[in-house]
């Protein structure tokens, strides 16, 4: 079914991350775990020629799907044109402002994952399941002391609960991208840890996290062009010892946060 609508529209993909998932397996248990009701309004980034979308639509009160490429909004719209709860967007995910929306669900452009990820932790919404490249998966859900821990781990668990629910191999698209995915689910909740300054905290862990290799101490004071304090080397030597001795891999978010409000209160009541 999926490549005779390749075939009827001439749509080959290859480029702009076009890998449309061909598996019906893999199709359907997406669907299922996104539980959709009919009070569900769900958004679908990069909905590609729909094989995703299709099974959305009647599960779904409403199903927004955005595409940025002319020719795949032509084949949405063509083949959901007798289709009522559906809304088709074209444009950049990236520039477009979200509408409000209950769920997501997508196979996404992998080389704007970060981009889009970003842009989505900080949107309110109940789940969102999306498929990644299984290494940047695998980054998302990594805890604290393992290679994959990363700034995007502790964003990750700062805004949501993140779990990998299924690998998929490359032969479940057309055409086979080189790289495995995996599905993760995505929960957003508040914050487990206190954090004073959202903005000031997620500057210092991409800060920290940029001279990973580094004792705190040292990834700080380097990577101070990204927070810009002043008299960092004297703020540095006011915070504990058992913190800046270790490196940024090996401290729990809740540790991270720390830190951050720390460092925050010291700047803030200097300039006051
Ligand atoms: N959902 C389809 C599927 O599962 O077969 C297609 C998934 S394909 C991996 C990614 C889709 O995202 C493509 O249709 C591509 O055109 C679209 N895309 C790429 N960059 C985009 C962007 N910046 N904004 C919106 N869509 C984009």
């Amino acid at each position: 079914m999926v490549k005779t609508i390749l075939r009827k529209y001439g749509i080959r993909g290859g480029y702009h991350d076009q890998h449309f998932l061909i598996n019906k397996t893999i199709l359907d248990r997406i669907s299922e775990a996104a539980h959709l009701t009919t009070k569900d309004t769900v958004i679908e980034i990069g909905a590609g020629i729909g094989n995703l979308t299709e099974r959305l639509l009647p599960q779904a009160k409403k199903v927004i799907a955005i595409e940025f490429d002319p020719r795949l909004v032509y084949v949405l719209e063509d083949r959901f044109k007798k289709v009522e709860n559906i809304e088709i967007i074209h444009g950049d995910i990236l520039d477009i402002d979200l509408p409000d929306f209950d769920k997501v669900v997508a196979n996404l452009p992998y080389s704007i994952s970060s981009e889009i990820t970003f842009k989505l932790l900080k949107q309110k919404f109940k789940l969102g399941i999306l498929m990644y490249q299984y290494e940047f998966a695998k980054r998302m859900v990594s805890s604290c002391n393992s290679k994959d821990y990363s700034r995007l781990s502790v964003n990750t668990n700062y805004f949501a609960d993140a779990s990998i629910i299924m690998k998929v191999e490359a032969s479940a698209f057309s055409p086979p991208p080189k790289v495995r995915s995996a599905v993760v689910k995505l929960i957003p909740r508040p914050s487990p840890f206190k954090v004073d300054d959202t903005d000031f905290f997620l500057n210092f862990v991409t800060a920290v996290f940029s001279q990973r290799r580094k004792k705190l101490k040292n990834a700080i004071v380097n990577a101070n062009y990204i927070l810009g304090i002043n008299n960092i080397k004297q703020i540095v030597g006011q915070l504990p010892e058992e913190f800046m001795g270790k490196r940024a891999e090996n401290l729990e978010p809740r540790e991270l946060a720390d830190i951050a409000n720390r460092i925050h209160m010291i700047v803030r009541n200097e300039a006051t």
